[in-house]
C-alpha cells in the first residue's frame, strides 16, 4: 500500500488503539493516566480512539495485544516498557508483532551515551538495549530520558489472525508521563497531522445536562439520534441522576464541528424541553444561583434529609450572597416545629416525611428569612427508617414563592449518600423550574 492510499484511509475515519504496558498497572497499584491523556490529545486532532488495552510485563501477552490492535486499528500507540531492564519488553514485542528483527540504532545509542555523559555518569551496559529498535523503525528522540520512542510502519502482519488490510502505524513511547507528553507534543503530533493531510480534524463535544427523568425515558425520545452511525454522535451517560447527552462532531475546523452540532442540539432541546438545564460543565446549583442573581431574587432553604447540602451547593457559587439568605437544617421534629414553625399536629398526623410537612417547612423558612423563594427537603435516606407505607428513598420537596406553595414527591434508589445527593439535585431542579416560571 502506498503512502497516498494510507493517507486517504486515514482521512476517512481512522481508528486508534492505546496499549499501556506495566505490571504496576494491571495489578491496580498505579492508575493508567497515559491512555486518558493520549485519547484527549488524539481527539484534538480528530483521531478517535476506539480501544484502550492494559497489559502486564509479559512478552507473549504484549505481542498478543499488539496483534489484536493491528487487526482493528490504523494507529496503535503503546506506552511503557521501554526501559533498560529485563521486564521492559516493548521493543521486542513490537519487532515480533511486525515480523521484523531488532537492529542497533547507532544514533539512538549515541544519544543515550550523550545523556549519561551530560550527567557525568557511566553508562550501564544494559542501557545499550534501549538503542535496539525494530528494523525499519524511526527513533523518536527523548530529551528527558534515555529511552527513544519508536515509529514503525507495519504494512504486512503475517501472523495476524484477521489481518487488517490497511497499513498500521505503531508508535511506542515511554511510560513516564513527562517524557511521553513531551515526545508526543514535539515529535509525534506534528507527524500525525502531516499524515492526516496537513489539516487536522477536530473532535468537538457539546454536553447537554439534564435532570428529572430516567436515562431510558430520555433515550426513548432520542432513539434516532443515539443510534449507531448517526453523525454527529449522541451518547448518554448518567452520574448522580444527572444525565449528560454528549454530541460529538468531527470536522475540519471547530466552526464546522459546531455548525454540525447546532441543529442536533436544537432537536434535543425541542424534545426534552425543561429537562435540559445546562451545557458542558454547568451544574444545577450554578444554574439556580445564576437565575436568582439575574432576576435579583432571594432564596432561603429548609433541609432535613439533605442536612445542609442544598445550601452548601448554592454557597459554592461565587457572588451568591446577593441571593442566598440562609438555610436551616431542621432534622428533629422539634427543630421543624421550633425553628420553622411546622405545626405539631401536622407532624403527628402526616409524619415528618410528607407533602404537608415539606410545604410547611418551605413556607416557614420563607417567612423567617423574608425571601422571594424557599425550598425544603424531607425524606428517608435509609438504610433504616422505612415504614410500611414510606420506603427508603421517599422524599418530598417543598417550594414556596410569592404565589403560594407546592410540593413534589420523588422516589430514589441507592445508598444513603446517593439518596441525599439526588434529593439535593431534585430540590434545586424544582426551584429552577419555578424561577423559570414553568413548574413541573
Ligand atoms: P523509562 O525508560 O523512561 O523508564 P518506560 O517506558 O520503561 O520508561 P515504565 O518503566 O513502564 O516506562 O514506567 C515508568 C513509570 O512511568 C512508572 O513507574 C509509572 O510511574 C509511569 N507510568 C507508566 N505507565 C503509565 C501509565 N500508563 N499511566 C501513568 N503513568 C505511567
Amino acid at each position: 500500500m502506498t503512502n497516498a492510499e494510507t493517507k486517504l484511509k486515514w482521512e476517512f475515519g481512522m481508528n486508534a488503539e492505546i496499549i499501556s504496558i506495566g505490571a504496576e498497572l494491571t495489578s491496580g497499584q498505579n492508575v493508567d493516566t497515559n491512555s486518558q491523556w493520549l485519547s484527549q490529545r488524539l481527539a484534538e486532532i480528530g483521531i478517535a480512539v476506539r480501544f484502550h488495552a492494559t497489559v502486564g510485563d509479559d512478552l507473549k501477552d504484549i505481542v498478543a495485544a499488539l496483534r489484536t490492535a493491528q487487526a482493528r486499528a490504523d494507529l496503535v500507540i503503546v506506552t511503557g516498557g521501554l526501559g533498560p531492564t529485563q521486564d521492559d519488553l516493548t521493543r521486542e514485542a513490537l519487532a515480533a508483532a511486525a515480523g521484523v528483527e531488532l537492529v542497533l540504532h547507532e544514533e539512538s545509542l549515541a544519544a543515550i551515551r550523550q545523556m549519561f555523559a551530560a550527567r557525568k555518569r557511566p553508562m550501564p551496559e544494559r542501557n545499550v538495549a534501549q538503542a535496539w529498535l525494530p528494523h525499519g523503525a524511526e527513533a523518536i528522540p527523548n530529551h528527558l530520558g534515555t529511552a527513544p520512542g519508536i515509529w514503525l510502519e507495519s504494512s504486512s502482519i503475517p501472523q495476524a489472525e484477521e489481518p487488517n488490510p490497511r497499513a498500521v502505524l505503531l508508535i511506542a513511547l515511554p511510560g513516564v508521563p513527562s517524557e511521553m507528553h513531551a515526545m508526543f507534543r514535539e515529535w509525534v503530533r506534528p507527524r500525525l497531522i502531516e499524515r492526516l493531510g496537513g489539516a487536522p480534524f477536530v473532535i468537538i463535544e457539546r454536553k447537554l445536562n439534564c435532570f428529572g427523568a430516567g436515562e431510558s425515558m430520555m433515550e426513548e425520545k432520542l432513539l434516532d439520534l443515539t443510534k449507531r452511525g448517526h453523525e454527529p454522535q449522541v451518547g448518554i451517560t448518567v452520574r448522580d441522576a444527572i444525565i449528560a447527552l454528549r454530541i460529538r462532531a468531527r470536522a475540519a475546523s471547530e466552526t464546522e464541528a459546531r455548525r454540525l452540532i447546532a441543529p442536533v442540539e436544537d432537536t434535543i432541546r425541542q424534545r426534552l424541553g425543561h429537562y435540559v438545564f445546562g451545557v458542558d460543565r454547568e451544574e444545577l446549583h450554578e444554574v439556580v444561583a445564576r437565575l436568582l442573581m439575574e432576576k435579583k431574587q432571594t432564596v432561603a432553604v429548609a433541609e432535613s434529609l439533605t442536612g445542609g447540602l442544598v445550601t452548601h451547593l448554592l454557597t459554592l457559587v461565587p457572588g451568591v450572597s446577593a441571593s442566598l439568605l440562609g438555610g436551616i437544617v431542621a432534622y428533629a421534629n422539634s427543630a421543624k416545629e421550633n425553628l420553622l414553625g411546622v405545626p405539631r399536629d401536622l407532624l403527628e398526623s402526616h409524619g415528618a416525611v410528607s407533602a404537608p410537612v415539606a410545604e410547611a417547612m418551605a413556607v416557614g423558612v420563607r417567612q423567617r428569612f423574608g425571601a422571594d423563594w424557599a425550598v425544603s427537603t424531607t425524606g428517608i435516606a435509609g438504610p433504616t427508617g422505612a415504614t410500611a407505607t414510606k420506603p427508603v428513598g421517599l422524599v418530598y420537596i417543598g417550594i414556596a414563592g410569592r404565589t403560594g406553595v407546592r410540593s413534589y414527591e420523588v422516589n430514589w434508589f441507592g445508598e444513603r449518600h446517593e439518596i441525599q445527593t439526588r434529593s439535593a439535585w431534585s430540590a434545586l431542579n424544582a426551584l429552577r423550574l419555578h424561577i423559570e416560571g414553568r413548574p413541573a
